[in-house]
């Protein structure tokens, strides 16, 4: 029997590692369409912006309460996958409780400190869910931000109801091992006591030693068998964020906000017409394309971008366009540009991973155009995201497409860039009139 669980144990564990391979070499090759933008340059500040905003989770802690709750589930996340080795290795070697010889008497501490995390997992799992569920936080509802209908509404319960119950899985798995313990059944190590989960064991008073061994059994495999599909999981849904949060905050931009990434072949152009600078050589070469059409005229960074957005809509929720009605939501944009990664991602995998166009386009078949003309360009998005994402910056490369490949711009704007273009001023002033205003003025109010 053991060698059966063993050769399954193995055959499982080798499956979900070539899917969850297959799943992030797919990831990284949508990601590479992207065009180059180097953001190498001071290794030292980026190491710091990724060590405080990922690792410290400092946006998170805007908000007090909800930071400590969430990094309780990001410790727990990060460092019960030290107990999962044992697990892993347990399965594959056909053991039991691998590190309980090798730590001696340490090894209950140790056990009971995953176990304090896994009741702080199960506690802010279970507040998280109430929040989305009862206290019904507003930026999360499907009926006020369409981008959370169905399916992201339902991904973010789900994981969470997962996470309560691989905890959960865990406690029944120690206090079982624990009452098998104390009963002398030969394969299960003596350890010690485990903190928390000895208040579970008077749940098995009466249960017979066969039947505590299935229980133990099961919960073992439930839990590891969590863990696997949680792992798989995480690659298709907003989850993904738990490992892009690293390289998204270390790679972020570190220029000023409100510095806008100006195309160097139209700077040049208006500083000529603007008399700031002389026409020397030849006119400046013309695009190939202005702004960004889909997904392959962003850079790899706003691709990176959309596959770390955590859904949490704090962008949203401080964003004026949205808040005034308009249907603009940077959250919907980051969400948007993601489902056009995994729709290129399928025709690669169907095409020898070839990207071979479908006549669809990031802006038109997945944003609208309506959306982007609503942005204020105010930089709120930004400022709350707490993974340094950066939705403005897309945002400005759809509507330059829209506006300067397809001419598409509103009447209002186009009477505006008319008088820049004659008056270098957006109004339908002249030059020479500017100081109009004081003239009758005497010289001690101007
Ligand atoms: S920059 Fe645009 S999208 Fe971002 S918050 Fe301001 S108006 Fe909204
Ligand atoms: S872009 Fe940032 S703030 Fe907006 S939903 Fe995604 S993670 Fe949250």
């Amino acid at each position: 029997m053991a060698i059966v669980q063993q050769i399954l144990f193995i055959g499982i564990l080798g499956f979900t590692g070539w899917f969850v391979f297959r799943r992030v070499a797919i990831i990284r090759k949508t990601i590479l369409l992207g065009k180059d933008d180097d953001r190498t340059d001071q290794p030292q500040r980026r190491l710091s912006v990724m060590l405080r905003v990922a690792f410290g989770q400092k946006k998170m802690f805007d908000r007090p309460s909800i930071g400590v709750l969430h990094l309780a589930v990001y410790l727990g996340f990060i460092l019960i996958n030290i107990e999962i080795l044992e697990i892993v290795l347990d399965g594959v070697l056909g053991k039991h409780r691998i590190f309980a010889p090798l730590l001696g008497s340490f090894y209950p501490l140790w056990i009971s400190f995953f176990e304090f995390l896994a009741l702080a997992v199960l506690i802010a799992c279970v507040v998280f869910l109430l929040r989305r569920s009862i206290v019904k936080v507003e930026r999360l509802q499907p009926e006020r931000h369409r981008e959370m209908a169905g399916w992201p509404q339902l991904d973010g319960k789900l994981i969470l109801v997962l996470e309560i119950v691989l905890m959960i899985a865990i406690l029944t798995m120690n206090a079982a091992d624990s009452v098998l313990q104390d009963r002398g059944n030969a394969h299960y190590t003596i350890t010690g006591a485990f903190f928390f989960s000895q208040f579970l064991k008077p749940v098995f008073n009466g249960v017979s030693e066969p039947a505590l061994v299935v229980i133990e059994r099961i919960a073992w495999w439930f839990h590891i068998l969590g863990i696997f599909v949680f792992a798989v999981y995480v690659t298709y849904s907003k989850h993904l964020h738990i490992i892009l949060a690293f390289p998204n905050t270390y790679f972020a931009r570190l220029s000023p906000k409100g510095e806008m990434n100006n195309m160097p072949e139209i700077t040049k152009e208006v500083r000529i017409m603007l008399g700031l600078e002389n026409q020397t050589g030849e006119a400046s070469e013309v695009p190939e394309r202005f702004g960004a059409k889909d997904i392959t005229d962003l850079n790899w960074k706003n691709l990176m971008d959309a596959y770390s957005c955590t859904e949490c809509g704090r962008c949203t929720a401080a964003c004026p366009a949205n808040i005034t009605g308009k249907k603009l939501s940077p959250r919907k944009v980051m969400m948007d540009t993601r489902d056009r990664l995994e729709d290129v991602g399928r025709i690669m995998l169907a095409n020898k991973g070839e990207f071979i166009a479908d006549g669809k386009s990031l802006i038109g078949d997945y944003i609208l155009e309506e959306e982007i003309l609503a942005c204020t360009t105010c930089n709120a998005c930004v400022q709350e995201c707490p993974v340094l994402i950066n939705p403005l910056d897309i945002i400005l490369q759809l509507r330059r497409h829209k506006v300067m490949d397809e001419a598409h711009a509103p009447g209002s704007w186009n009477a505006m860039f008319q008088n820049l273009d004659t008056n270098q001023a957006p109004w339908k002033f002249s030059p020479a009139d500017r100081f109009n205003w004081a003239s009758g003025l005497k010289q001690d109010e101007v």
